[in-house]
């Protein structure tokens, strides 16, 4: 009894209270265990790195428990499209949140990414008034074989690069790292 009682403090220590996905340390967790694997399989791991573009703007326009509405919004949409069952979503910090998708190249990765931008531009452009601030997503994709003499966090820093070039483009885009 008192073990599956500290199994589920440790499953909950690993989940973000606002959106219910993984939280960070759930995220480091998960995406070694992931990356590991993708090792002996010898396939390809892709990481989406995804931020909600000028979302300071909407909380100060309609308040933080609106912002936080969003932020759950995005982390379910996200959710939505992890069909199988070792891809899955973690909020990585404030409104970052990504995407770990094994067996995945960057192609499908885009794929993916560019159906859920659009998601929430849509949902966003039905739910907010034309006169103010709306919700768009930019989203950094990264993929690799994963070997190992390659460090789990340069992917990590690669899918960090592409997001920043996606802001740095205007934001509202999918960036493939190159
Ligand atoms: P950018 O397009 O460059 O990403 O602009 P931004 O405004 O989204 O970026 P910035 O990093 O300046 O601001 C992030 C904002 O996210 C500021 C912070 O208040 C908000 N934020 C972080 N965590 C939460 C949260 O849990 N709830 C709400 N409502 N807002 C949050
Ligand atoms: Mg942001």
């Amino acid at each position: 009894m008192l073990q599956i009682a500290n199994t589920e403090l440790k499953r909950r220590a690993m989940l973000d209270g606002l959106t219910e996905v993984m939280n960070r340390l759930g995220f480091d967790s998960a995406y070694g265990e992931i990356w590991k694997k993708s090792v002996r399989d010898r396939t390809s791991l892709a990481l989406v790195m995804v931020d909600i573009d000028h979302f300071k703007c909407l909380n100060d326009t309609y308040g933080h428990l609106f912002g936080d509405e969003w932020i759950k919004r995005v982390a379910q949409t996200l959710q939505s499209f992890t069909l199988q069952p070792d891809h899955f979503v973690a909020r990585y910090g404030g409104d970052e949140m990504m995407m770990v998708l094994s067996d995945t190249t960057a192609w499908k990765a885009a794929e993916m990414s560019e159906r859920i931008r659009l998601e929430i531009s849509e949902m966003a452009a039905l739910e907010l008034s034309e006169d103010g601030p709306t919700v768009t997503l930019s989203l950094g994709i990264a993929a690799t074989i994963p070997s190992e003499n390659l460090s789990p966090d340069v992917l990590i820093k690669r899918a960090d690069e592409a997001l920043y070039q996606a802001k740095a483009a205007g934001r509202n885009k999918t960036v493939i790292w190159k």
